[in-house]
């Protein structure tokens, strides 16, 4: 595939099985049960490759998935049918109440190839070790994994806001909060507050599990 690229064609490729990821940007990956086939002798792929050639340079993109909004309540009432997938949901609703005790965790700060690697370390006697780059670093890097439930006319989902989204509904970063958190309660009350007095336009990945059998009322 990356030769094909390289030599600047555009291959066609199906996937099934694969799985979509949210992580640090859209990524589709190939998984164990997953099939890949390039370029494979078939007349949608004909097809597709017609329309590449004759549209897909001057046509507008929408995202179909996430064009729309629904509502909290049809969200929970379709997870029961989706078992298998994890689709994306756009729903207006505010925020009902946030978990302000386990906010956020410690961030691996490796880089590797120009991006941070962000996942979760353990403390260890000299710092904090990070088991997927197999390092143990001095420091780390607090890093969002915001609880949070939010709610609509129609019911309310605890969903969880990882860094990037929950920096820009908090309005500080993570270690920030913590230090207020640690120094002045009052203030992060008010500030509470304030993130429970807006409307949001969340986008929301959904995958069926509990939480800590937790419900929000
Ligand atoms: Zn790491």
């Amino acid at each position: 595939i990356q030769k094909r690229i390289e030599s600047g064609v555009q291959p066609i490729i199906c996937v099934k099985g694969g799985k979509v990821s949210d992580y640090n940007g859209k990524s589709l990956l190939a998984i164990g049960v997953s099939t890949i086939l390039i370029e494979p002798e078939m007349e949608a792929v004909a097809d597709l490759r017609e329309w590449m050639t004759l549209y897909y340079n001057i046509t507008n993109f929408i995202h179909l998935s996430v064009s729309c909004t629904t509502t909290l309540s049809e969200i929970s009432s379709m997870q029961l049918k989706v078992l298998e997938s994890f689709p994306i949901y756009r729903v207006i609703a505010t925020m009902k109440e946030m978990k302000t005790d386990e906010f956020y965790y410690n961030a691996c700060i490796n880089v590797v190839n120009a991006q941070q690697c962000g996942r979760k370390t353990t403390q260890t006697a000299n710092g904090w070790f990070c088991s997927y780059c197999n390092i143990e670093f001095a420091n780390m890097e607090f890093k969002y994994a915001l609880k949070m439930c939010i709610k609509d006319s129609s019911s309310h989902v605890w969903a969880i806001a990882f860094q990037e989204v929950a920096q820009e509904i908090v309005g500080m970063p993570a270690k920030e909060l913590a230090t207020m958190r640690y120094e002045n309660y009052l203030a992060l009350s008010l500030h509470i507050d304030g993130i429970r007095s807006k409307i949001y336009n969340f986008k929301i990945w959904s995958k069926l599990e509990k939480y800590q059998d937790m419900t929000c009322c």
